[in-house]
């Protein structure tokens, strides 16, 4: 009893801390609040009054593994829902966990609608109810066939200056900044909780920052790519200047900012006392060679050399944005801790500052200290046009309410990508082929179905670069997840086939990564993980089960939970990976796995890495301290790439003005975020989706209130 209590009072403490999971109900309000929803069905027993009465356990399994639940059945009739254990995630399924168990209470009933967007978590408690009530002997099948019928209230009319569709960071961002402009704004959200991928995705952000790149060394490997910048021709057929002759211009300015750079540090050396470097043409540059990519018709689609100039040029500011409007911490601090390199990023530029988690309840709270009206639960369904101007927008409850909004000012899209609709990536893909199926897993919110793009497109809207959506190579190979494994510094990781060989350049491009991975056995690879280094030049020195990863878990509860292994030694380790963990079966051997660390020792020592080419090499394992030092040891996390990003989607100019076929701007209608295409082309850097929906946020919500 006093476990169950412990609970429900962790549970309520980490609803109330998040803040995110109940609908934020504003003081004028135009809307109504939130479900619990209405429904018609009477609030009788499923089945026949018994005298069935006492305490039953029972139990079912969620997205994050199982839910115990601990039921009180009086007279036939279920009393009380509490949970004697739970691991689902509070920000995702927060409502959730709230609401169904009341709902079965109040109305008997096992065939109750799942949550929107925590589907898994509403049916996995429902099931676990089912299961303690057979043990009851309650008649089961009488609860699941005891349907709670949704009933929607009379159709609602609501009024503003600015609609924001969608409450992840492109929405928030924008309803901020148009509040912040004198604008009235609403922001409606489909799913029960607010955040979207916004509030999964990880810290990173990129910006090129001249004062933390000072404070760094530059390594003998960067300067070797540098130095491979400056002998590029751009006669170059490769670099494809023929069909994107704008992105020359990058190339000549990266070129003079890598001169000017050498000029001004004469005398000094890479990995010595040469300071880090970067420049507003080098991001562009990654931005350009990292999405440059070819489909499966021969034709070739790069980025939108404007959306991008704009995108680097103002992704600092954004930054600084955050600590102006009085989220923490604010960029002083982040900058101080130095920029590193997430997967994918190609240069060290990434600032790390708040999780997805921490990001969006900030974001909520000044949004409401802003003024903006927030409604969860409210889904954007059709944009009303009048006249070729966007007037306001169609949405439904998920009672079933309709809803219209007049929106005066405008109308801004934030509605996200669509990687929770793989069959909608399949029919636009011409770059996976057979790697993608209509069931491809996902890192996303399941609301993120493309819903936004739709919309525009029905009304005219433009759309580009659907053909190509990225694959999160480091995910869950049972749940697509970004969950449930180490990560690190992608200079410092060592990937691995199920025999121990490294088979790719951990610090290339993303597509590269999948793609070189999905051709594995299964598309299993596994990542070596052997700590962080504290200093570029120093080997890593084993990791420990009591240490917590990027998103927030012990290693020792992933070892526990059969995610990663953990091993004190080589030997150990080969040893537990004998045991499969998320469903992977390698073959490792010692011998394996201490020749593939030798031979990427050597590579580091030598700062050239002779089988794949690694431009920044680090991390290097010390074997021999390791193995001597108890507590000091390594972990293997199996991972299988799904589908994360979609670069495609709605067409906007650097004013997020959405563009109808005919490449003029719609009136009355922005969009900003996921939800749009054309910037990050065929292949987004790891680290530039925070820094877009910030920088294209703002800009959309200035522009839709003025
Ligand atoms: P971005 O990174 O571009 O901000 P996110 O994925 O973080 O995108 O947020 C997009 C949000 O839009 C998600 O929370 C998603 O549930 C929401 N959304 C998707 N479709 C709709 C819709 N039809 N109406 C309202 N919100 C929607």
């Amino acid at each position: 009893m006093k476990k169950k209590r412990a609970l429900s009072l962790i549970l309520a403490l980490v609803l109330l801390a998040t803040g995110v999971a109940a609908c934020s109900q504003p003081a004028e309000s135009v809307g109504s609040e939130q479900p619990p929803a209405q429904t018609q069905t009477p609030a009788e027993p499923g089945g026949e009054p018994t005298d069935i009465s006492g305490t039953f356990e029972g139990t079912g399994y969620g997205m994050q593994g199982s839910i115990q639940v601990e039921i009180q059945v009086a007279a036939g009739l279920i009393t009380d829902v509490s949970f004697l254990q739970i691991s689902e995630t509070p920000y995702v399924a927060g409502v959730a966990i709230e609401r169904i168990p009341q709902q079965i209470v109040e109305y008997q009933s096992l065939g109750l609608d799942a949550v929107t967007g925590a589907t898994l978590t509403s049916y996995g408690i429902m099931n676990a109810v089912a299961d303690a009530a057979q043990r009851a002997g309650l008649d089961v099948d009488a609860l699941r066939a005891n349907k709670v019928v949704l009933q929607p209230g009379s159709a609602e009319t609501w009024d503003t200056d600015v609609l924001v569709m969608g409450g992840g960071g492109a929405g928030f961002t924008a309803a901020i900044t148009a509040a912040q402009e004198g604008a009235k704004v609403i922001l409606i959200e489909k799913s029960s909780v607010l955040g979207g991928n916004s509030m999964v995705a990880g810290s990173a952000f990129n910006a090129v920052d001249l004062v933390a790149q000072s404070n760094m060394i530059l390594t003998v490997a960067q300067k070797n790519t540098l130095d491979g910048y400056l002998a590029m021709q751009e006669s170059d057929p490769a670099l494809q200047f023929d069909t994107f002759p704008e992105w020359k211009e990058v190339l000549v300015a990266l070129k003079e900012d890598i001169n000017a750079f050498y000029s001004k540090n004469k005398g000094k050396k890479a990995g010595e006392d040469m300071p880090g470097f970067d420049s507003i043409a080098m991001h562009m540059w990654h931005i350009y060679i990292g999405g440059l990519r070819q489909l499966e018709t021969g034709e070739w689609i790069a980025s939108d050399v404007n959306l991008a100039r704009t995108l680097t040029e103002q992704a600092l500011q954004s930054f600084e944005w955050m600590g102006e409007v009085g989220m923490e911490p604010v960029y002083g601090e982040a900058a101080a801790n130095g920029l590193s390199t997430v997967l994918g990023a190609m240069w060290p530029r990434t600032h790390d500052f708040l999780r997805g988690d921490a990001r969006i309840v900030q974001l909520n709270s000044v949004a409401l200290q802003n003024g903006v009206q927030v409604y969860t639960e409210t889904a954007g369904t059709e944009l009303i046009l009048d006249n070729g101007r966007v007037t306001g927008a169609k949405a439904k409850k998920a009672d079933g309410t309709e809803i219209t909004i007049n929106a005066a000012k405008g109308v801004v899209l934030a509605t996200g990508g669509y990687c929770a609709n793989p069959a909608m990536v399949k029919q636009y893909d011409s770059y996976w082929g057979a790697d993608l199926s209509d069931r491809t897993l996902t890192t996303n919110m399941g609301t993120n179905k493309g819903d936004g793009i739709v919309m525009a497109e029905k009304i005219g809207a433009a759309l580009t670069g659907m053909e190509i959506a990225q694959m999160m190579p480091s995910s869950s190979p049972t749940k697509g997840t970004m969950t449930d494994g180490i990560w690190g510094d992608a200079s410092e990781q060592i990937w691995i086939d199920g025999e121990g060989n490294r088979f790719v350049n951990e610090y290339a491009e993303r597509d590269v990564l999948a793609k070189s991975s999905l051709a594995l056995e299964n598309g299993v690879f596994y990542i070596l993980y052997a700590g962080l280094g504290a200093a570029p030049d120093e080997m890593l020195k084993g990791a420990s089960v009591d240490d917590v990863s990027y998103f927030g878990d012990r290693y020792g509860d992933l070892v526990d939970k059969g995610h990663v292994w953990y091993g004190d030694t080589l030997a150990e380790l080969v040893e537990k990976s004998k045991t499969p963990a998320a469903g992977a079966t390698p073959r490792f051997t010692e011998e394996a796995l201490r020749k593939t660390i030798e031979l990427y020792n050597g590579y580091y020592a030598n700062q050239k890495d002779d089988d794949f080419g690694k431009e920044v090499i680090a991390g290097p394992i010390d074997i021999e301290y390791i193995e001597n030092t108890p507590g000091a040891g390594y972990f293997i996390t199996p991972r299988k790439s799904s589908l994360h990003h979609t670069m495609g989607g709605i067409k906007i100019d650097t004013q997020t003005r959405v563009l109808n076929t005919a490449g003029e701007p719609i009136e009355g209608l922005y969009a900003a975020g996921e939800v749009t295409g054309g910037i990050h082309a065929g292949n987004r850097l790891g680290g530039n989706a925070i820094a877009d929906i910030f920088t294209f946020g703002r800009i959309a919500g200035r522009n839709a209130a003025n």
